[in-house]
């Protein structure tokens, strides 16, 4: 793959790169498009990267199409899926992490303490071997493309970062993975995640403050038939603290909501 990529940049050819677990969905599909208008070589990852899950999380059962992976990139059309295995990326003999300090420990780090260090890590493998000039990167993980866009400019990174809007189900529900772990009717009721989040901007555009804002979004989480919060928390885009008045512009709020044992993460950025 670098090999590739480096005789690619030879001939001056401009390189974008979208890293994804793979078991492709829109979200993905519509970041696939976005690196696909910003560059001449269109390198998607499909990796299930063991590092960022935690040992009691979902690595084993997270799903996997690649088949059907590979149909879907070529409707894009993708130039080279870049599918390593895990022997590939992680040796026995690796030793070497990067984390970006302290981000990686609030929100959803508080409940998965070694997960951004494995995004990050993977990250920064797979801009050294993909050698890309652009990466797009979904909004959906809002702490994930924060943390990565301060790591590219922490190390200096000659690496141009895009952020892609969240792609939805019908029903308001973000679209992931791991949505197919739900049932239908925790499906459905899952999607009183992002109705909640757009009363939560029409309450601050009407003047609310957080604490208003926040009481409401814990109760109305707390009146469905099966969505557990486990955070909800407003931060600064910039600096990831928490923040005691929403500063427009700057305000980031994240959540994310068991339903059983799914766990899913949506945010609005204010
Ligand atoms: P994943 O395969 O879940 O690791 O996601 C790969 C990339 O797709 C990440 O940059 C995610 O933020 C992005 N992504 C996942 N779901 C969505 C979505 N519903 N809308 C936009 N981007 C998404």
């Amino acid at each position: 793959m670098q090999k590739a990529a480096l005789a690619e940049k030879k001939k001056g050819r401009r390189i974008a790169l979208v890293p994804t677990m793979g078991f492709f969905h829109e979200g993905h599909l519509s970041l696939m498009r976005e690196a696909r208008r910003r560059a001449d070589i269109l390198v998607v990852s499909n990796f299930v990267n063991p590092t960022q899950f935690g040992p009691k999380e979902d690595l084993a059962r997270y799903p996997r199409d690649f088949k059907r992976d590979c149909k879907l990139a070529e409707q894009i059309p993708v130039d080279i899926m870049f599918a390593p295995r895990n022997e590939d990326m992680y040796p026995t003999s690796f030793r070497t992490f990067v984390e970006v300090e302290g981000w990686g420990k609030v929100l959803c780090g508080m409940t998965r303490p070694t997960h951004f260090r494995g995004v990050t890590t993977i990250v920064l493998k797979l801009f050294n071997i993909v050698q890309p000039d652009v990466a797009v990167f979904g909004w959906k993980d809002a702490q994930q493309f924060l943390i990565l866009r301060r790591m590219v400019e922490d190390l200096n990174l000659p690496v141009e970062m895009v952020g892609g809007e969240i792609v939805r189900e019908k029903n308001g529900l973000a679209m992931s993975s791991r949505n197919k772990y739900l049932t239908n009717e925790e499906f459905e009721d899952a999607s009183v995640i992002n109705k909640t989040l757009k009363k939560a901007f029409v309450l601050i555009k009407e003047g609310a403050d957080i604490d208003a804002v926040r009481h409401f979004i814990i109760k109305s989480i707390s009146q469905t038939k099966y969505g557990k919060l486990d955070y909800v928390d407003f931060v600064s885009r910039s600096t990831l603290e928490p923040l005691e008045q929403i500063k427009k512009g700057d305000t980031l709020i994240a959540l994310a909501v068991f339903f059983g044992k799914t766990r899913l993460i949506d945010n609005l950025r204010v």
